[in-house]
């Protein structure tokens, strides 16, 4: 079984886009393409985590009982994306939590942190987590990119503290789903989605999902919601390794993702959990 988890944001929540929208550009724009989405997940019987910015659910409330009524989750990528490392966030993550907890009605048992965030400066976020009566976050990238990643880190799952955020602590009682890599040219590479998935052969990804099957393990996938309604991503001017990263091939995610979805069978973070 394979894990899909959708980040469901707008289009200047990106760590890459947001500093170059001012303040009153930030139009939402993603809800126009749930429909969309879900369609995508209906037609191949696949269901997803929506790893959702409280922001949006805050505009266009509808979303929630979108997601959920067609047997998906929803799960936390808090209020504005905001970086977990961000100076001074720990208290404003708490009262985010409560928040998200009002917003979707106490729903959400996961977490994603924007941009893989989670790291040993902001490992406090697993105790929060936990208190918040979170079961499982998936904020790990076991591979080194120039934007994130803890290398060391297990690949499968396992037990996450806030002492112990690379391997399985027996202490632990929130599981970590990391996300999922493979060796490219010698080196391990995320692998899970987003950028990757744009940029790597869908061979790789392919070989890279095998490969975690044949030894039981999910691997564990995600997409941006605006990298697969890219119609909804209004045309700005980024400097260009951001235009790079953000943009390249984006109009062809959906059609890949579809091919994934197709081939192999997804489900949502909280039905495997119920079945651990
Ligand atoms: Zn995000």
């Amino acid at each position: 079984m394979n894990l899909l988890g959708i980040d469901f944001e707008d289009w200047y929540h990106p760590e890459l886009v947001k500093p170059f929208v001012s303040q009153e550009d930030r139009k939402p724009a993603m809800f126009k393409g749930l429909d969309k989405i879900l369609e995508l997940l209906r037609k191949n019987d696949s269901q997803a985590t929506f790893f959702t910015v409280g922001e949006l659910l805050k505009s266009n409330p509808e979303i929630l009982d979108k997601i959920i009524s067609e047997g998906h989750e929803i799960g936390f990528h808090t209020m504005n994306h905001t970086r977990l490392d961000s100076l001074n966030y720990e208290l404003e993550f708490r009262k985010e939590l409560k928040e998200f907890e009002k917003l979707t009605d106490g729903k959400s048992i996961g977490f994603r942190a924007p941009t893989f965030s989670l790291n040993k400066k902001s490992s406090w976020v697993i105790d929060e987590l936990i208190k918040n009566r979170y079961k499982y976050d998936s904020s790990v990238m076991p591979a080194k990119s120039s934007m994130y990643g803890i290398p060391n880190a297990q690949k499968s799952p396992y037990r996450i503290t806030s002492s112990n955020i690379e391997k399985d602590d027996p202490s632990g009682t929130l599981i970590e789903f990391p996300l999922m890599v493979t060796k490219f040219l010698g080196k391990t590479i995320p692998a899970a989605g987003g950028f990757y998935l744009r940029f790597l052969p869908l061979k790789i990804i392919k070989n890279a999902i095998r490969s975690y099957q044949k030894i039981n393990t999910p691997s564990t996938l995600y997409i941006h919601s605006w990298e697969l309604t890219p119609e909804y991503f209004p045309k700005i001017k980024l400097p260009i390794k951001n235009q790079f990263i953000t943009f390249h091939k984006i109009e062809k995610t959906f059609s890949k993702m579809n091919e994934l979805l197709k081939e192999f069978e997804f489900t949502s973070f909280e039905t495997y959990y119920k079945k651990i």
